[in-house]
């Protein structure tokens, strides 16, 4: 027997954006338990604005766990929230996603790390570095500083070590702006971890006394800055198997009907960010192209090329959106269309 440290994650009732939220349960175990030898714990949800005072017990309900890289016997416990009688909380949004196999996602996650109320490596006291230009994909110290390597090089190390299908980094075109990318078989394998992916990232950057910024514009929209999206990449069995110009079409033509559906979910404040300029397009249109970072969906040349079989990328959420809410509206639109 050992004393494993379970860390149970779950998203709380803050609105638009949901937190993260943890807690360490003491638990003995003969070897790294399974997913079903976690048991269901309870939380106040009085406190985490999911329940009134007088009855505030909410249930956390185990759904994906992972070796925790950060403690020795530790385990991430990934949970849906949910209410007494055992039915999903308002907030769990991971309970829209239809479970299906054959869904893949892959999220391009791109936020700032910030100190002293500005990115890593501005001057301070409101002055900006020299424009955009040389920071995407950029190297040394006058492009990426000093600790942000650092800190996104030891989070690749802690995603992987956990499990999580991590595909890779960048520097972003903006100073102190990065990206990550996860993709996961399972239509809600890659938003999970995403979900602990971001919360390997907060609870890396306590020690720098970093905050990584997660908003779409944080430096607002007077300055030639980017902001941060979370393109969501796409596919079903029937997209990648079988496709079809006809389909295909038909598809887009869904995505634009429910175009304000899918906003409502895609991250607070992309009005900000879809504005027609630096790779967007405007937050009240639709478009799709290929090869076209200007569209609200880009087609990549391959999925052309291959008879329209493939991926789609969706470039409108926003690095503060929910990935679970995101997947769940895109399965939603494509449940619309008929496949013959
Ligand atoms: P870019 O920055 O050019 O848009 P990235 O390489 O950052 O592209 O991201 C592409 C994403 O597409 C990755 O997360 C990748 O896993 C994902 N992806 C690739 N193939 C598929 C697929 N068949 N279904 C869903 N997502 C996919
Ligand atoms: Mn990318
Ligand atoms: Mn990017
Ligand atoms: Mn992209």
């Amino acid at each position: 027997m050992a004393k494993y440290k379970l860390e149970y994650i779950w998203l709380d009732g803050y609105e638009p954006v949901a937190g993260l939220r943890s807690k360490t349960k003491i638990a003995d175990y003969d070897a790294f338990p399974a997913l079903e030898d976690l048991p269901v714990w309870n939380f106040d949800g009085s406190s985490t604005r999911q329940a009134p005072g007088g009855n505030s017990d909410c249930l956390l309900q185990p759904v994906a766990s992972y070796p925790d890289p950060a403690r020795d016997n530790g385990v991430l416990v990934m949970c849906e929230v949910m209410n007494p009688d055992g039915t999903p909380h308002a907030s769990n949004t991971r309970a829209t996603i239809p479970d299906d196999p054959g869904t893949w996602f892959g999220f391009e996650q791109e936020y700032f790390l910030y100190q002293d109320g500005a990115p890593l490596g501005f001057p301070g006291e409101g002055g900006f570095p020299p424009p955009q230009g040389e920071y995407y994909t950029g190297v040394g110290f006058k492009n990426v500083g000093n600790i942000a390597r650092e800190i996104v090089e030891q989070h690749i190390d802690l995603c992987l070590e956990a499990g999580i299908n991590h595909e890779g980094i960048n520097a972003e075109v903006a100073k102190g702006q990065w990206e990550f990318q996860i993709f996961g078989k399972g239509s809600k394998r890659a938003a999970d971890e995403v979900w602990v992916a971001r919360y390997l990232l907060l609870r890396l950057c306590e020690t720098y006394s970093v905050d990584v910024n997660w908003h779409c514009k944080p430096l607002g929209v007077d300055v030639d800055w980017n902001g941060s999206g979370m393109h969501t990449n796409f596919s079903t069995t029937f997209m990648r198997e079988t496709g079809g110009k006809e389909y295909f079409e038909a598809l887009m033509a869904a995505f634009d009907k429910y175009k304000a559906e899918h906003i409502a979910v895609y991250g607070p404040d992309n009005h900000l960010r879809l504005t027609g300029l630096h790779e967007t397009q405007s937050i009240d249109k639709f478009s799709y192209g290929v090869a076209d970072r200007g569209a609200s969906v880009r087609v990549p040349h391959s999925f052309v090329n291959d008879g329209y079989k493939g991926y789609l990328e969706d470039r409108r959420p926003n690095s503060q959106g929910d990935p679970y809410a995101i997947a769940g509206r895109i399965l939603e639109t494509i449940a619309t269309v008929p496949t013959p």
